[in-house]
C-alpha cells in the first residue's frame, strides 16, 4: 500500500511551498488508495514552537487535506533515536567531532576559496579512545558523524526528476546528532520514513542534495528508503524564489483573504502539475486524477490571476449549503424570502465573501450610495428621466416602465439603462437587470427611482 508522508518542520507557518507538499502527498496517497502520515519535525527545539503545530493542524483541516496517521512528533521519538545512534556507533559507522564552529567554518572557508565544495576535512575520522577520552574531560560536548563510505556512486531515481547520481567524496561526514544531544534533521527524518513504512516522501527541490546522504544512512542501517520525489521550487510572480514580497503567502493569509480552501486546492494542485481536465475538481478527483508523470521539472510560478479564477469558479460549485454557511453573516441582511435568489445569482458577481455583503448592502440596504460617479450619471439622466420612468413603475412592470420610458422620452441605449441601474444598486456593473428584478421587490425599485430622483440637484428658483 502506498504511504506518503507530510513532515513539516513546525517553525513558522504554512505557506504556498509546504502547502504544496502537503497536498501533493495526500493527493497522492488517497489518489492511489493509499494513506497519509503526519509527521511533525520538531527536533529543532530552539526555532519548533507548538503554537505553529497548532496552527498548521487547523490549516490542513479548514483546507480539508486529511491525513490517516499521526501527528506523530519526532520530540516523542529520543529513545528510538538513541537506539540507532548505538547501532551505527557499534559498526564503526559514527563517530564523535569535537571540531568547534569555529574550525569548520575555518575550513569551509579555505575549501571555498580553493573552488571545492565545502565537506568535512575528516579531522576526527580516527581519534582514538584516550584522545576522545581527554577531550571529553575537558567538557567539550562532541556531535555525531555519520562516516561515509569512501568512493561510493549513490543513484536513486527520483519520482519527479528521473535517475540521479552523487558521488560519496563529494558530501563528507556529516552530523547525525547535534551536540545537545538531539538528533539532526537528516538522521531522523530519513529513519522515521523507513521505520514508518513510508513508500513515497515528496518533498521541495532543496532537500534532493540530503537524499543520497539519506540513502547511504538508510543503506548502513540496512533499513528500506521510500521513493523519493522532489517537486521543483516555486518562483514568485516576478521569477524569482518566492518570497513575501512576490507573492508569498501563508494559508492563514489566504483564509483571512477570504479564498475558499477548495480554490486554494485546486489552483495548488495544478501548480506545476497539469491535470487532463481545466474543470473544478473536487479534493478527491483531484487525488484520482493526480499523475507524477505530468508534473513538470520546471519551476512553477506563482500565479495570482489564476489562484482569482479558481477563487471565482468555485462558487459556481459549492452547494447551496455550503454558501450559506460562508455566507452566514451576508444573509443577515438578506430578506428571507429573497436569499435563495440571492445566493443563485451573487455567486456569479462576488470572489470573496466580502463582495457578497457589499452586495447585500447595496441591495438591501436602507439607502443606496451614490457616490461622484453614480451622481454624474443621474444629472446627465435628468429629473424627468426620473418621474416619467417612476410614474410607469406604478401599473407596469420594470421591463415594461423602462420601455414606456424609452417611447416617452425618445432615450435609448446607455442613457436609458444606466441611470436605472445606478438607481437601483449605486454601480454600473452587476446583475443583468432581470436578475436585479428578481433581487428586489417592487417597493424597492420604486423606492430607489424616488431616491435617485431626490438625489438630482434641486431645481434653482
Ligand atoms: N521537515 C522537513 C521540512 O519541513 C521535511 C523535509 C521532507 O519532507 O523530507 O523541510
Amino acid at each position: 500500500m502506498v504511504k506518503t508522508r507530510f513532515a513539516p518542520s513546525p517553525t513558522g507557518v504554512m505557506h504556498l511551498g509546504n502547502l504544496r507538499t502537503a497536498l501533493v502527498n495526500a493527493l497522492f496517497a488517497h489518489g492511489q488508495g493509499g494513506q497519509m502520515l503526519l509527521r511533525v519535525e520538531n527536533t529543532d527545539k530552539e526555532r519548533s514552537e507548538e503554537r505553529y503545530i497548532d496552527q498548521i493542524l487547523e490549516d490542513l483541516q479548514w483546507l480539508g487535506v486529511s491525513f490517516d496517521e499521526g501527528p506523530v512528533c519526532q520530540s516523542d521519538r529520543g529513545e528510538v533515536y538513541a537506539s540507532y545512534f548505538a547501532k551505527l556507533i557499534e559498526m564503526d559507522l559514527a563517530y564523535p567531532c569535537f571540531c568547534s564552529e569555529q574550525e569548520l567554518a575555518i575550513h569551509r572557508k579555505a575549501q571555498l576559496s580553493a573552488g571545492q565544495a565545502p565537506r568535512y576535512p575528516g579531522t576526527c575520522q580516527h581519534l582514538s579512545d584516550e584522545q576522545i577520552a581527554l577531550k571529553t574531560e575537558k567538557g567539550i560536548f562532541p556531535t555525531l558523524r555519520f562516516r561515509v563510505p569512501k568512493e561510493k556512486i549513490i543513484r536513486f531515481d527520483d519520482a519527479i526528476f528521473g535517475p540521479k547520481q552523487f558521488l560519496s567524496d563529494d558530501l563528507g561526514d556529516f552530523i547525525i546528532r547535534k551536540n545537545d544531544g538531539g538528533p539532526t534533521f537528516m538522521f531522523c527524518n530519513a529513519l522515521d520514513d523507513a521505520l514508518m513504512g513510508v513508500t513515497h516522501a515528496f518533498r521541495g527541490e532543496d532537500h534532493i542534495t540530503n537524499t543520497p546522504r539519506q540513502l547511504m544512512l538508510l543503506e548502513a542501517l540496512d533499513l528500506k528508503a521510500p521513493t523519493y520525489g522532489h517537486f521543483p521550487i516555486i518562483l514568485g510572480m516576478d521569477g524569482k524564489p518566492l518570497s513575501k514580497r512576490n507573492g508569498s503567502q501563508s494559508v492563514v493569509d489566504l483564509r483571512a483573504k477570504g479564498y475558499l480552501p477548495e480554490a486554494i486546492l485546486n489552483y495548488v494542485a495544478r501548480l506545476g502539475h497539469s491535470y487532463e481536465s481545466t474543470d473544478f475538481m473536487t479534493t478527491e478527483d483531484l487525488g484520482k486524477n493526480y499523475q507524477l508523470s505530468r508534473v513538470g521539472t520546471a519551476p512553477a510560478k506563482f500565479d495570482l490571476d489564476q489562484l482569482n479564477y479558481w477563487q471565482d469558479t468555485t462558487w459556481q460549485h459549492l452547494s447551496n449549503d455550503a454558501i450559506y454557511t460562508v455566507l452566514q453573516p451576508v444573509m443577515q441582511i438578506v430578506p428571507e424570502d429573497k436569499q435563495e435568489t440571492f445566493v443563485q445569482i451573487i455567486k456569479q458577481n462576488i470572489r470573496f465573501a466580502e463582495d457578497a455583503q457589499n452586495w447585500a448592502a447595496k441591495l438591501y440596504g436602507k439607502q443606496v450610495d451614490f457616490d461622484s460617479e453614480a451622481l454624474e450619471v443621474i444629472e446627465a439622466a435628468g429629473t424627468t428621466y426620473f418621474i416619467t420612468l417612476g410614474e410607469e413603475l406604478r401599473s407596469l412592470t420594470p421591463k415594461e416602465a423602462l420601455n414606456a420610458t424609452k417611447e416617452k422620452l425618445g432615450v435609448k441605449g446607455k442613457a436609458l439603462f444606466m441611470p436605472f441601474r445606478i438607481a437601483l444598486t449605486g454601480t454600473k456593473s452587476g446583475p443583468s437587470f432581470d436578475e436585479l428584478y428578481e433581487l428586489l421587490s417592487r417597493e424597492a425599485i420604486q423606492a430607489r427611482v424616488e431616491q435617485a430622483l431626490s438625489a438630482n440637484p434641486q431645481p434653482q428658483r
